[in-house]
């Protein structure tokens, strides 16, 4: 029989939309007369990061890296390794990091340690989703859209095995 996934709604495209607005507007009151660097965590913070640009009517710069702990499997393997790295200098930038969802813990905590080294003037997180019951690593959140239960999301970005990131709302996978 092929493999039917079960998709249960959890956050709609109005929740979102409601959320990324209110980020955008904590960023920029931190932000004012400012030129933020926006890192994004390719590949599921992009959908997030184009909407949440386009509300902050700040002059930033924005830059991507790509990091690797996963492959196809759901759960964190513990290792993190940079898959393509940043091109902006982040020396004495005011660095805002956009994530899709922080889980373990594990991959941001290794990003946020690998963007210090480069002397950012300050480093900040902003994570449209967290998870905090499957935390391993303290993590602390400076921006965050919603608090999600321990259940595997997609959608907004967010895959299972590459599929699902155009859905414009988010799902619980159910197999
Ligand atoms: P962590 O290192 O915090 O365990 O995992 C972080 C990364 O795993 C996230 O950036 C995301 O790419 C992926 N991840 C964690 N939980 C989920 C989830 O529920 N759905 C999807 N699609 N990815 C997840
Ligand atoms: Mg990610």
């Amino acid at each position: 029989m092929v493999f039917q996934p079960q998709l249960k709604i959890l956050i709609n495209r109005d929740e979102i939309a409601q959320a990324v607005d209110r980020l955008a507007c904590e960023i920029k009151r931190d932000y004012r007369d400012k030129e933020p660097l926006l890192v994004g965590i390719l590949r599921g913070s992009f959908v997030f990061m184009a909407d949440l640009i386009r509300r902050l009517d700040l002059p930033l710069e924005l830059d991507f890296i790509r990091l690797c702990s996963y492959g196809a499997a759901r759960e964190s393997s513990g290792q993190v390794r940079v898959v393509q790295g940043l091109k902006a200098p982040m020396r004495g930038r005011d660095v805002r990091v956009v994530e899709d969802i922080v889980d373990t813990g594990i991959t941001i905590s290794f990003l946020l340690d690998y963007l210090k080294r480069r002397r950012p003037a300050s480093l900040k997180l902003c994570a449209l989703t967290d998870k905090p019951s499957r935390r391993r690593v303290s993590v602390s959140i400076d921006y965050l859209g919603f608090t999600v239960p321990g259940e595997f999301i997609v959608g907004y970005g967010l895959d299972c095995a590459q599929r699902f990131r155009y859905l414009p709302d988010i799902y619980v996978l159910e197999d």
